[in-house]
């Protein structure tokens, strides 16, 4: 008899697991708290679909290749149904700059680098309609999970063998072979397994930005800005990092992250015409958010406690649990900035089933799982982890005045500001490489790491700044103070702050 699954949450990595595992012919129960979407029709279900156990339903969200690529060779049938419903493509091509389109040739592995992009709730809805049609899969919704049902073991470890909750004002109880946990950043049934157990360990902090996002709406008949020709819809201007992102059906956002240090500035972007009229002095955004090409929509949506985390469910080569597996947000999170949260939700689906499928006893499953999120997703998780702890230095620095960088710090930052980034736009093969890495095709840090590539970056580092003039970016907006000012914010009240050592 094949084996039983049952998932908790119908998210992002809820679905994708459905998706991998379905076609192993194992029955799959989905028990999702939330209701179904309230239709089929993603500007509905934008606006009504009362889906709270999803925080982030309405910030911005881009999928990377790496989620792409697993959609379009396991399930072509999905990535059509996402593409007719509104769900879009954007290849490699799309992020070249002016001077890389003009020496650019296409290459087999760019197909590899698109990304897709639309409205979280079209994404998911296209997504739940398709793993509703797999036979061996049922979704029940409303149902929200309570308890994991456990029996500790004489050797400490927790067996799990299902679980309970309450649907329709009814409690029930559900066994199955093995319990997929993918309840989400607010999931609490992980803290069981924490409480029952001491192989368990966490590790956490704060990835220093908080999230506001503003959805717009194109004008009838109008298209999105071209992206030649205009400065780039993203930057950073260390105070502040900003960042377009083009949706399905005609819609679009703007997301604003704001280092939580900005007292001022992430409260008064709360309110939706400070946040527009934030947007128009961004060259970047002028394009996209002025009155003539679209006007924004609803509220805006704010988002903080966005932090990093990993969870490890083995300690010192002993699992916490038998029968357990946690994925996607309950198992690692990280600064949305990257966009890598649903790509680790797909990435760890596909971990387990190859784990599942290599060997069928409990205690070795738990341990292969546990080593191939060490060795897949980790060094994504630390790569992030090191950035934000950067950026979190940087915000602060902003705002002490007279500070002055060491030598070393100086070096750093132009390695990365001068050779890197330079180097990254003036060369395609560059660019595809780190692009891989960036998308999860391949380890985080290994584009650097080859001779050739350090090499070149090298090159364009000690070239110098005047001789790469045209490579730089054009200045993605104003100053602190000057932006600060222009938006009759009080610009010295943080400073103060931070010099009293708040
Ligand atoms: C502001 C922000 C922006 C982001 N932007 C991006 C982006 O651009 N690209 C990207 O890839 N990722 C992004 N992410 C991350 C991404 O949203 C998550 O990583 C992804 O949704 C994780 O999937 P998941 O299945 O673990 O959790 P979720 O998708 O949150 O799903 C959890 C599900 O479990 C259900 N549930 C919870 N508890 C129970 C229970 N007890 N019983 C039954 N059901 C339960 C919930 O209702 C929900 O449906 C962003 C995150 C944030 C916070």
């Amino acid at each position: 008899m094949s084996e039983t699954a049952i998932i908790v949450g119908a998210g992002i990595g809820g679905l994708c697991t459905a998706l991998t595992l379905a076609p192993t012919g194992r029955s799959i129960t989905i028990l999702e708290r939330d209701a179904p979407p309230p239709g089929d029709d993603p500007d509905l279900v934008f606006q009504e679909w009362r889906h709270t156990g999803v925080g982030q339903l309405r910030q911005s969200h881009a999928f990377l290749a790496r989620m792409r690529k697993m959609f379009k060779r396991d399930h072509p049938r999905l990535l059509e149904d996402l593409l007719a419903s509104g769900v879009r493509e954007l290849p490699f091509q799309s992020m070249l700059t002016q001077a890389q389109l003009g020496s650019y040739r296409p290459e087999p592995g760019d197909a590899e680098l698109t990304i897709i992009t639309s409205r979280r709730t079209t994404l998911e809805l296209v997504m739940r309609r398709y793993v509703e049609t797999l036979a061996n899969v049922t979704i029940r919704s409303d149902f929200l999970v309570r308890r994991l049902m456990t029996a500790a073991a004489e050797d400490g470890v927790v067996d799990v063998r299902g679980v309970s909750g309450e649907c329709g004002g009814k409690t029930e109880t559900l066994e199955a072979d093995i319990i997929i946990d993918s309840s989400g950043k607010s999931g609490f049934l992980i803290d069981q397994i924490k409480e029952e157990s001491a192989h368990y360990a966490e590790e956490q902090e704060s990835s220093g930005i908080l999230y506001f996002t503003l959805h717009y709406r194109l004008r009838p008949g109008m298209d999105e800005p071209p992206r030649l020709g205009n400065p780039p819809a993203t930057g950073d201007l260390g105070f502040l990092k900003f960042g377009a992102f083009p949706g399905d059906n005609g819609c679009f956002s703007i997301t604003i992250a704001v280092p939580e240090v900005e007292m001022e500035l992430r409260k008064a972007i709360l309110d939706p015409d400070f946040f527009h009229n934030l947007t128009l002095l961004l060259p970047g955004l002028v394009p996209w958010t002025n009155a003539d090409r679209s006007a924004p929509v609803g509220r805006v949506h704010g988002m903080g406690d966005l932090i990093s985390r990993w969870r490890d469910v083995v300690v010192d080569g002993k699992p916490a649990a038998r029968g357990y597996f946690a994925l996607g947000d309950t198992l690692v999170r990280a600064n949305p900035l990257y966009g890598r949260g649903c790509s680790f939700a797909a990435a760890s689906a596909q971990l387990l089933l190859a784990t599942l499928e290599e060997s069928a006893d409990p205690t070795a499953r738990a341990l292969a799982y546990h080593k191939r999120l060490h060795d897949e997703l980790r060094p994504y998780y630390i790569n992030q982890r090191t950035q934000d702890r950067s950026a979190i230095r940087r915000a602060r620095q902003a705002l002490t005045p007279g500070f002055s960088k060491s030598v070393r710090a100086r070096i750093i930052e132009s390695f990365f500001e001068d050779g890197v980034a330079i180097a990254v736009r003036n060369d395609v093969d560059l660019l595809r490489d780190a692009m891989r890495g960036f998308h999860m095709l391949e380890h985080p840090n290994k584009w650097l790491g080859r001779p050739r590539n350090l090499a070149k970056v090298f090159y364009y580092w000690a070239r110098g700044k005047k001789r790469n003039a045209s490579a730089y970016p054009p200045k993605p907006g104003p100053e602190r103070t000057e932006m600060l000012k222009a938006l009759s914010l009080n610009f010295q009240s943080d400073i103060d702050r931070i010099a009293q050592g708040a």
